[in-house]
């Protein structure tokens, strides 16, 4: 029997928008996962410093942003976690909920992926899943590539990319365009933005 494919969406999601969704939508139908679980980050450690909205909040938004896909679900994991979120924890937490019968593809944005080269550790990570990432304007695959050159062949072939269509939305101008009084319809799914405008986040 072929193992389940597991496809985890991690994120400040502050609020989440369709930028992630167009992501873990083509991530879902590129490599065939099974499910996309979106994970929202409880205290994330490479935010602290800059307020971040409740993580319940967060939770909530994420929560509505994926009914509209049978394929989406959203996990509290991380937010349920005292102290700080590391995403090898995570990947661990899903790999010991299916016990081993699942394969983890850890989807990110290009400049998030970044980040996780950096990392120490990172050839232990990437033992145990699986990297996609997305193209997201503002930042070049190459700038990646210059980071994968300190890995082994072998751990090469754990990290994937993927074309998206360019979106350039984010969290943060959707926060300022909030404060600002701009727009955001169309940005986000339409029960996100109500629930932005109910619970008055961002002013
Ligand atoms: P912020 O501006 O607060 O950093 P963000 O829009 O970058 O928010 P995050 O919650 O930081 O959203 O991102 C979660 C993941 O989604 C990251 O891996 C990030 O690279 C990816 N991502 C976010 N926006 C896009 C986008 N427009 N296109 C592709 N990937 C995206
Ligand atoms: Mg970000």
């Amino acid at each position: 029997m072929s193992k389940i494919k597991i496809g985890l969406m991690g994120g400040t999601f502050d609020p989440v928008h369709y930028g992630h969704m167009v992501t873990a939508e083509a991530a879902r139908y590129e490599f065939q996962l099974d499910k996309v679980i979106f994970v929202p980050s409880g205290h994330p450690p490479h935010k602290a410093g800059s307020p971040v909205t409740g993580a319940e909040h967060r939770y909530f938004m994420t929560a509505l942003a994926v009914t509209s896909n049978p394929n989406f679900e959203v996990s509290k994991v991380e937010i349920d976690r005292v102290g700080p979120s590391y995403t090898v924890d995570t990947i661990k937490y899903f790999l010991d909920q299916y016990h081993g019968e699942a394969e983890v593809y850890f989807i990110t944005g290009v400049d998030a992926i970044r980040e996780i080269l950096t990392w120490r550790k990172v050839e232990d990570l990437l033992e145990l899943c699986y990297f996609i990432a997305a193209t997201r304007p503002g930042y070049q695959l190459w700038e990646m590539h210059q980071r994968l050159s300190v890995l082994l062949s072998h751990q090469l072939e754990r990290i994937k990319t993927m074309e998206v269509p360019a979106l350039a939305i984010s969290s943060t101008d959707i926060r300022n365009r909030v404060r600002k009084g701009r727009p955001i319809k169309y940005l986000l799914p339409e029960l996100v933005e109500s629930y932005i405008i109910k619970n008055k986040l961002y002013l």
